[in-house]
């Protein structure tokens, strides 16, 4: 041991936390991002880089001696920056933005400042009762029904993501189904949604247990706006029933990935509840919309409904990851988590006056990640966010009046929100392979510029382009020089085909 210490080199005595160093680094690292911010229009928005580029190019090992910020730095300008899909970009239009602000980045800043892992109330009060409050906050914005707040008798919590959000709240509805039938009848389980449904629920659904045979994706159709019909819920309900199963968990969508679809959360919980359904409202994306009164609406029927999540990472300016949570009951869900091993014994935690969020989750450690919403909450005011959300939705009702005023396109399903569902039309005389053929021509020529990104899905057998606005950068201006974009490639395919 002694031959070790004293063939250690100096550097070893370093500081890997220096304020005086950090003061200086952080500043030439804001400098960075600030500048980043500035140009990040003028790059690529999709990234146009080949598999391998980045393995091919960095050094096998990690360098052995120091290396200055100012070194790395540099490969980050000249071999990170070219590798990236640039989400913050104003003309990024893909999937949904993923929304961002200075409030949120300062936030987490001193998140990451205090560097506390809050699992339990003592381990950082701060941080649990921070969340309490910021959770309660945004369920007044909401209007959510006083039963899912801390003020109430509910509360909420922030998850990573919305796949964690549906796996504990299925979880507490499998385990409270279970003790009242017995976990021998686990096989018997049943979990419904819409064909709409992030793909995440399946998933979920395994994780939990449920058996793959038992996860009912309801079909929907263009005609009923992709939303799931009652009728057809009760349908399925009733015939799994009929054959001996337990109905135990249904998830509706308040803004689905594909087209920003809306279940409608009152008749279809009624139909759930008759048969004791945990019900669950997945409003991940379109959920922050319903902080104007003008969408308030879309929650109505809410107070039927066991839990609600909502990410403000896709449009209430936070960044990955912020997912809330709200639960009518979380009692139920702190059964099914609950861990109390002796490390973490304490006298708060024993005499029930406090909450343990480790309960609440999947893992044990957990950010102080309501800081991010705080700032947000405080520095911008409700007023703020929701001419925010507003702005949005006026500039994708702008680019919706682009699409419909050129008779070679067409509005395929409603907008409601900030994304525009459209393709070129398909002709008379042309098959339906042919259009969906023509759309992707269409959509790979538009990315392949570097001056917009937007993509695709597919419903009802119908292939569509999406384009999402609300990436905070965003102006007018980007929006305009997208449909011009996508005109201009219209015009060459069109022309190219003969048509
Ligand atoms: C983005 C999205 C998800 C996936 O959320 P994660 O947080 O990535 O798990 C789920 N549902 C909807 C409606 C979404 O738009």
């Amino acid at each position: 041991m002694g031959r070790l210490e004293s063939n250690l080199p100096e550097t070893c005595q370093f500081n890997p936390l220096d304020p005086e160093e950090f003061r200086k680094q952080a500043h030439e690292m804001v400098d960075f991002i600030a500048d980043y911010y500035q140009k990040v229009e003028t790059y690529p928005v999709l990234s146009q880089v080949q598999p391998g580029y980045l393995r091919n190019t960095l050094p096998e090992k990690a360098p052995y001696l120091p290396e200055s910020l100012e070194t790395i730095l540099k490969d980050v300008q000249n071999q990170i920056i070219p590798g990236m899909t640039h989400w913050l970009s104003p003309n990024f239009f893909a999937f949904f933005p993923c929304t961002v602000s200075t409030a949120a980045f300062l936030g987490e800043m001193l998140c990451t400042c205090f560097n506390s892992v809050g699992f339990n109330w003592l381990a950082s009060p701060a941080s649990t009762e921070l969340e309490m409050t910021v959770l309660d906050w945004l369920a007044n914005m909401l209007k959510l029904p006083k039963s899912f707040m801390f003020q109430g008798t509910g509360g909420g919590v922030i998850q990573n993501t919305t796949s964690e959000a549906m796996l504990v709240t299925l979880i507490a509805a499998r385990d409270k189904a279970l003790a009242a039938v017995g976990f021998h009848n686990m096989h018997k389980l049943v979990v419904y949604a819409s064909d709409q449904t992030h793909s995440t629920f399946a998933k979920v659904s395994k994780l939990a247990g449920i058996c793959p045979r038992n996860i009912r994706l309801i079909p929907t159709t263009l005609d009923s706006g992709f939303s799931l019909s009652p009728l057809k819920l009760r349908t399925a309900v009733e015939a799994d029933v009929a054959s001996g199963l337990l109905p135990l968990y249904l998830c509706l969508n308040l803004g689905t990935t594909s087209t920003t679809a809306v279940d409608s959360i009152g008749p279809l919980a009624d139909v759930a509840k008759e048969h004791g359904l945990w019900v669950h409202v997945d409003a991940a994306y379109a959920g922050s919309a319903c902080i104007c009164p003008e969408f308030r609406h879309h929650l109505d029927g809410l107070e039927r409904v066991d839990s609600l999540s909502l990410s403000p990472h896709k449009w209430l300016l936070s960044f990955l990851d912020c997912c809330c949570l709200w639960l009518q009951n979380p009692s139920l869900v702190v059964k099914a988590l609950s861990t109390n091993p002796e490390y973490l014994r304490n006298k708060q935690s024993e005499s029930d006056s406090v909450v343990d969020f480790k309960d609440w989750q999947v893992g044990t450690g957990r950010r102080f990640k309501s800081l991010r919403l705080w700032l947000i909450f405080r520095s911008y005011g409700i007023a703020n966010l929701q001419s925010h959300i507003r702005s949005d939705i006026r500039m994708a009702k702008m680019f919706e009046g682009f699409v419909k005023s050129d008779p070679r396109f067409e509005i395929l399903v409603p907008r409601e929100f900030g994304l525009v569902c459209f393709r070129l039309k398909p002709d008379e005389d042309i098959g339906s392979d042919y259009t969906e053929m023509l759309n992707r021509k269409l959509l790979e020529w538009v990315n392949s510029t570097g001056r917009v990104y937007m993509t695709h899905t597919k419903v009802g057998g119908v292939y569509i382009l999406r384009f999402a606005v609300g990436a905070t950068l965003t102006e007018e201006r980007h929006v305009v020089a997208a449909w011009k974009l996508i005109k201009e490639g219209a015009d060459a395919l069109l022309t190219c085909f003969d048509l």
